[in-house]
């Protein structure tokens, strides 16, 4: 079942987004070569603290999942493409992060990522990343009332696949709000004009995934967590929380 939220809900989402945009924004920040990923997740930790947001990510625990969820932040490195456990590992020059983080605040829930490059950067990743948050932004435009969730897919698929990357089968976004995960799913390649129609209230958690071999598999690491390509290139993802309104899509996430 979809809930449409009220204008007074969807603001309420917002302040949510907001916490979750200045995780983020001091996650990437804090990040650098030398830095464990554990130190970022600490970082992000601290923002939530000081908003009085808590986390739907520590302790989640979906049925693929062999133990909940242990951390505040996803943090996916180099081939790893996202679900990542921050661990001790110290970032190297030239890594290549994806960080995830969600919060909760007044019982709404904000959901966001973002890819970037720590130290110098490889022109195949900025590329990668580039890509991501293009088709993230296709993937909003067409996030608009009248329009399907078909609609949204495909803006992001034709994206993805035009510049010749892999798109994990069978991940992508959500329906968003009182809990992160809601109806509709989001696919992040579909058909245009197939699925449920979208409306005003609707609230959703677009997120594109690229892997730059092109192969769409992918694997679970050893710690039944971490979501990693089969071919060992490497993957970004970029996501916001989107309400769509009569007004055009709103990204309540938005740093
Ligand atoms: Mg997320
Ligand atoms: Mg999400």
């Amino acid at each position: 079942m979809v809930e449409l939220k009220t204008d007074t809900s969807i603001d309420a989402m917002y302040e949510a987004g907001q916490v979750v945009a200045r995780a983020l924004t001091a996650a990437q920040k804090a990040a650098g070569v030398g830095v464990s990923l554990l130190e970022l997740d600490e970082v992000a930790h601290d923002v939530l603290r000081e908003a009085g947001a808590t986390s739907p990510f520590l302790g989640y625990r979906p049925s693929f999942a062999p133990t909940p969820f242990p951390a505040v932040l996803c943090v996916s490195v180099n081939d790893a493409i996202v679900h990542g456990i921050p661990t001790r590992y110290r970032l190297r020059d030239g890594d290549l992060v994806s960080i995830d983080f969600g919060a909760e605040l007044g019982g709404w829930v904000g959901d966001s990522a973002l890819s970037f490059v720590v130290g110098t950067p490889r022109e195949a990743d900025l590329r990668l990343i580039e890509t991501a948050e293009r088709a993230l932004a296709a993937g909003i435009e067409a996030a608009v009332v009248g329009n399907r969730i078909g609609d949204i897919a495909h803006a992001i698929g034709t994206v993805c696949r035009a510049a010749g990357y892999g798109i994990p089968e069978g991940f992508g976004g959500h329906g968003i709000g009182r809990r992160m995960h809601e109806d509709p799913g989001v696919p992040n390649e579909g058909r245009p004009g197939r699925g449920m129609r979208l409306r005003h209230g609707m609230a959703l958690a677009i997120e594109p995934m690229v892997i730059a071999g092109g192969t769409d598999t992918f694997h679970a690491a050893p710690d039944g967590w971490t979501l990693m390509t089969d071919d060992g290139s490497r993957a970004a993802h970029a996501e916001h929380t989107v309400a769509i309104m009569e007004s055009g899509p709103r990204i309540l996430t938005a740093r």
